[in-house]
């Protein structure tokens, strides 16, 4: 089959769905491989480095299309891109269809078959295609690269000639994926790093990186927080009030903020209050991971970065996997060509959509016609 990656013309996307390394994969499974002129450029992949790896680069997006079978693109399709696909033909891309009822009806309509990137579902076989994990790891090392960018000190702590340096304090709110990169990432900076979670079992994980669990005074901790799937569901009131409670005694102390705490399908909960950000010393900075969904930090505006009056830096960036592009391209390119591994078993450039395949089916969000979103849960974990 023919499979192209479109040029990415969201403003300020860096990221292109597929790399020279990953379409010399592609090429390995049977598959014809196009990219549209310059989708590579913002991650650092020229017209030549395709045409190095066999891949025809064609002119423009509608090139692209008209030629191949499968279009494969990072963020959700334009109006004009997705206007341009025809019956038959497969697109694959984060595609948020809970967010989208009406790209799942225009893909409906069309006959398009869609994968959404964003749907692959969280069971161990799948790991290597989980975009969402590639992309939430990039994002947590990045908050902290922005925390150290805008903190005029030093994350470790140091003894010079010229004085001593304490370490700077970070408090990284939510331990998923991103959480824990970011945890990961200002412990080998040497900060000292607490790091809070409503689902007490990944306390093992924080301690086992070299960073100290904040413990709440709550008698339900062990329960409370905790979804199926490993996922956080709303916390109670009271649960919510002892969290507020021990924030406001570490606001003075902590210099960094970096908060990723989201629940699937809401708007991230308000976690850092204005009162908070006005307890906090001169300087000190604020990364909210959870600005698209609203903000963990009251004060943050999603896409800027603010100084308060008190002199707090909040950072509400949205693209932090985007402003690593030639890293995020490189995971995104591999999440899909290992898709397309699954989806051309014989390796001879024939997909074959076997709709009872877990991964496959979890992350159909249209086929044939039909809106094949919400898939029922997979059968094996
Ligand atoms: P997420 O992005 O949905 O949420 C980020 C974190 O915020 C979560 O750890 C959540 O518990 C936390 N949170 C929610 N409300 C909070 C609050 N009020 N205060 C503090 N923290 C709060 O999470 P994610 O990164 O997608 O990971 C979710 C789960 O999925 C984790 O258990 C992770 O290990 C698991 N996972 C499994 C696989 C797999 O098996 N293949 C892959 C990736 C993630």
């Amino acid at each position: 089959m023919k499979i192209g990656a479109l040029k990415e013309n969201y403003e300020g996307e860096a990221r292109v769905a597929v790399t020279p390394a990953s379409a010399a994969h592609l090429q390995k499974l049977g598959h014809e491989v196009f990219v549209e002129s310059g989708a590579g450029a913002r991650a650092g992949f020229s017209n030549e480095d395709y045409e190095k790896a066999g891949v025809t680069v064609a002119r423009t997006a509608a090139e692209v299309i008209g030629a191949v079978d499968i279009v494969a693109k990072v963020r959700q399709p334009s109006d004009g891109e997705i206007g341009q696909m025809r019956e038959g033909q497969t697109l694959i891309s984060f595609f948020y269809p809970a967010q989208s009822p009406e790209l799942l009806e225009k893909a409906k309509e069309q006959g398009i078959t869609a994968i959404a990137m964003d749907m692959v579902p969280r069971i161990s076989r799948a790991q290597k295609m989980d975009a969402l994990s590639s992309m939430a790891n990039i994002a947590g090392y990045r908050s902290v690269i922005e925390a150290a960018n805008n903190f005029g000190r030093f994350f470790t702590g140091q003894v010079t000639a010229a004085g001593k340096v304490p370490p700077a304090k970070i408090l990284v709110v939510g331990a998923g994926v991103a959480g824990l990169a970011a945890i990961g990432t200002a412990t080998s900076l040497g900060a000292q790093v607490h790091a809070f979670d409503v689902r007490p079992e990944v306390a093992e994980q924080i301690e086992s990186m070299g960073a100290e669990f904040v413990y709440l005074d709550f008698e339900e901790q062990a329960q409370d927080g905790s979804a199926t799937g490993g996922y956080a569901a709303p916390s109670s009131p009271e649960f919510r009030e002892k969290q507020l409670e021990k924030f406001r005694e570490l606001a003075p102390q902590m210099d960094v903020v970096i908060t990723t705490a989201l629940i699937p399908g809401r708007d991230a909960p308000v976690l850092w209050t204005k009162d908070m950000v006005e307890a906090m010393k001169p300087g000190s900075v604020i990364v909210d991971l959870a600005a698209e969904k609203g903000g963990n930090c009251e004060l943050t505006i999603p896409d800027e970065r603010i100084v308060t009056e008190n002199g707090v830096i909040i950072v509400g960036y949205t693209d932090f996997a985007s402003r690593m592009g030639a890293q995020a391209s490189e995971l995104y390119g591999n999440n899909i060509r290992h898709f397309m591994t699954d989806l051309t078993p014989s390796k001879d450039g024939v997909v074959v959509h076997d709709m009872e395949d877990d991964v496959i089916r979890g992350a159909t969000v249209t086929h044939d016609h039909d809106i094949t979103f919400p898939p029922p849960p997979p059968k094996i974990a």
